[in-house]
């Protein structure tokens, strides 16, 4: 079947199906990352690859964000199990054409994050190619029993962590979509394209309180990432679009005019989990105590319902816009 119509997800799903599971493997293929017991020790391993002119273009990147957010990229997906980043393997295939400073810069912003998230990079591969090709692997460890896409039940709310859309709306000012008018709000949705925070501690302390019955990070679009919940959790949900955190930023911008990248703009690296009612008390404690900022977007509810989101008035949204698939036609 071309890949086209199969879509990224699809052809993940047919590796897992033909992959045998290994010595030590407790999660393997389909979820945020590998969760293994490895000589007596328990690791969780992600990597994640970067293509220039597929997820980012030099023309509007710095060296030093893309260093940056090549590593925020993959210690997202450690946050999304609530785990401990340790070490970071990095590869690059790099353009003869590239100048040695240029290197640098991408390794500076690279490192400003490992230093502040205590990350060693202890390794990689260096090659040639036609164009930017960035790989990282991260190995983390985990604080507590990880939290997995699929442990999601009817019935249990959905919280996001953050707010949504501002990367994608970043990325698309940078496309120049929009007249550059309003230069403050800009530069913070555009900075959060270039350096998305991953949510670690966020991560970190919802695994140490036990709450979240699953999770994922939203690097494809909550629309996207919520469905991979849904499918693995084998449950349904109910967003309600006047729910979504939306920043001032987005505010300033889109006013009214919708929240078509707060549901399906990808890259905000934010949580998405779910949990159950009893823990609603809790969970707004630590919200506001400052601790993270969590809002509760919606309900899980019976498969067939499938994904729906309903407006202000409690109509559902038709336009189901989707996420992102890197071999489907967007
Ligand atoms: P994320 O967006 O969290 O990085 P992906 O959607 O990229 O996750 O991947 C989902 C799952 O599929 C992960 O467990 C990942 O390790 C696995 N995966 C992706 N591509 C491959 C591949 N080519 N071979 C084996 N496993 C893969
Ligand atoms: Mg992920």
């Amino acid at each position: 079947m071309k890949l086209s119509r199969l879509g990224e997800f699809g052809l993940i799903e047919r590796i897992r199906r033909t992959t045998a599971t290994g010595r030590g493997v407790r999660i393997g293929i389909g979820d945020d990352c590998a969760w293994v017991e490895h000589a007596g020790a328990s690791a969780l391993i992600t990597t994640d690859l970067l293509i220039e002119h597929i997820h980012f273009d030099l023309k509007w990147t710095s060296l030093f964000d893309l260093g940056y957010k090549s590593l925020a990229v993959n210690l997202s997906d450690v946050a999304a199990m609530g785990g401990v980043a340790d070490y970071a393997i990095l590869s690059l295939g790099i353009p003869a054409t590239f100048d040695s400073k240029q290197i640098d810069e991408f390794y500076r912003g690279f490192n400003r994050l490992a230093h502040r998230h205590g990350v060693a990079l202890v390794g990689g591969d260096t090659n040639v190619a036609d164009s930017l090709i960035i790989s990282v692997c991260v190995i983390g460890h985990p604080t507590a029993r990880p939290i997995r896409r699929s442990g999601a039940r009817v019935g249990d709310d959905i919280y996001v962590t953050g707010t949504l859309g501002d990367s994608a709306l970043g990325l698309a000012l940078l496309r120049k979509k929009w007249p550059a008018t309003k230069p403050g709000v800009i530069r913070k949705l555009v900075a959060r394209h270039h350096r998305p925070m991953p949510q670690l501690r966020a991560g970190a302390l919802l695994a140490r309180l036990n709450i979240a019955t699953a999770m994922i990070d939203i690097s494809d679009g909550l629309l996207q990432d919520l469905g991979h919940i849904c499918q693995a959790s084998k449950v349904g949900a109910v967003i309600w679009n006047e729910n979504l955190p939306i920043s001032s930023a987005y505010r300033a911008l889109l006013g009214k005019v919708g929240s078509g990248y707060a549901l399906s703009g990808g890259e905000d690296y934010e949580l998405l989990f779910c949990a159950r009612p009893r823990h609603r008390q809790l969970i707004d404690k630590l919200h506001r105590a400052g601790r993270v900022k969590i809002t509760r977007i919606g309900r899980c509810v019976g498969a067939k319902q499938g994904i729906v989101v309903l407006d202000d008035s409690g109509k559902p949204i038709k336009s189901k816009i989707p996420g992102h698939d890197h071999f489907k036609k967007q």
